[in-house]
């Protein structure tokens, strides 16, 4: 088996992803970009100059489940090891008007962000456990989470269309099928359901940290910093796409360019120092500086509340098919 370090990133084709891939390919690791669009991903690859020794291109849409199992089956069969997981895939569709449906029937930007996600990792973490030892630290699973999913912090405050909030899940524990397309069940917002979707990725940590934390793996979240400019942004309105970077460079000073932000992740995927604690939410905070140091921030009660976060759990073990 080979003994390069071997990480997978979901959503490697722009933005963050992106660019971890070329931060942890220049560290000498092997990349593997599980992307949806392979042509895409290909010329965005070459772009930013990631040596076709170090990367490989792999199909996955994770907003399907068949797709998740697919990719988990075929790296499976390339008999690669795994020495981190970065869950970094995310659709943010702030303007529809309806819920867009997933094969499966759940909401197009939970199941993306956070279905895909939980089933994923779920598929792969026995890859994690096995390259225990591979390499000088551990194994990692880490997710971007965000701000605005964290009502600790002023940006997770911010009401409009409102905060990140699971509620009681009574929407999961419904069935979350049409016509349910929030995870709490109530009426459609589509700039909170990507909130939600993050709040429920950084809760799914922690509960890979409580579940799994003594298998030597680690299990983290971060934040970069707000990547104003990226295509995440895409379906918001265009005079947002202008006003943003420029509120968010000259006014919060919270901008990070995409290289730092993948680099960031980069970091906290491979750096030792990243190590030392698992279970928790690194940050570099809001207002930017010049070598500022990551610290590990506490999560806002919608994210702590451990009676709510298994029943999470075990909900969203129902809605990816892996309940016994
Ligand atoms: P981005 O450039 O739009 O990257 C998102 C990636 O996800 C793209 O590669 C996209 O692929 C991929 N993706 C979307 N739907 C997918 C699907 N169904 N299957 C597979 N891949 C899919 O956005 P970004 O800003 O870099 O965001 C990356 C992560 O950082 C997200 O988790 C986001 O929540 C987090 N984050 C971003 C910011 C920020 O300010 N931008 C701040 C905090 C956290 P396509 O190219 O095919 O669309």
């Amino acid at each position: 088996m080979s003994s390069q370090p071997t990480v997978i990133i979901t959503g490697a084709s722009s933005g963050v992803g992106l660019w971890a891939a070329k931060a942890l390919a220049t560290r000498g690791w092997l990349v593997i970009m599980a992307c949806r669009d392979l042509i895409k991903a290909q010329a965005a690859a070459d772009d930013v100059g990631i040596p076709a020794g170090s990367r490989r291109i792999m199909h996955i849409d994770l907003g399907s489940q068949a797709s998740v199992r697919g990719f988990a089956d075929e790296f499976h069969g390339l008999g690669l090891p795994l020495d981190a997981l970065l869950l970094n895939a995310a659709v943010y569709l702030p303007r529809a008007t309806q819920p867009l449906r997933s094969p499966e029937g759940y909401e197009i930007s939970v199941a993306t962000n956070y279905f895909g996600h939980f089933l994923l990792a779920h598929l792969l973490i026995g890859d994690l456990q096995a390259a225990k030892g591979r390499l000088a630290s551990p194994p990692r699973l880490i997710t971007l989470g965000t701000v605005t999913a964290n009502s600790e912090e002023f940006g997770g405050k911010i009401p409009i269309p409102a905060p990140a909030d699971l509620g009681d899940l009574a929407g999961l524990a419904a069935g979350f099928q049409a016509p349910i397309a929030m995870i709490d069940g109530k009426a459609f917002k589509p700039g909170k359901a990507y909130k939600d979707s993050k709040l429920a990725c950084m809760i799914m940590n922690r509960e890979f940290h409580k579940r799994w934390g003594g298998s030597g793996v680690v299990f983290n979240t971060l934040y970069p910093g707000c990547v104003a400019d990226t295509p995440l942004f895409r379906h918001a309105p265009k005079a947002f796409q202008t006003i943003f970077p420029w509120f968010q460079k000259n006014i919060t000073k919270g901008y990070v360019s995409q290289p730092l932000a993948g680099d960031r992740a980069a970091q906290v995927v491979a750096d030792p120092a990243f190590a030392s604690q698992s279970g928790v939410h690194w940050s570099w905070g809001n207002r930017q500086k010049e070598g500022r140091q990551p610290f590990a921030q506490p999560l806002s009660a919608r994210g702590t509340n451990e009676a709510r976060n298994e029943r999470l759990w075990d909900l969203t073990m129902q809605a990816v098919g892996l309940a016994g």
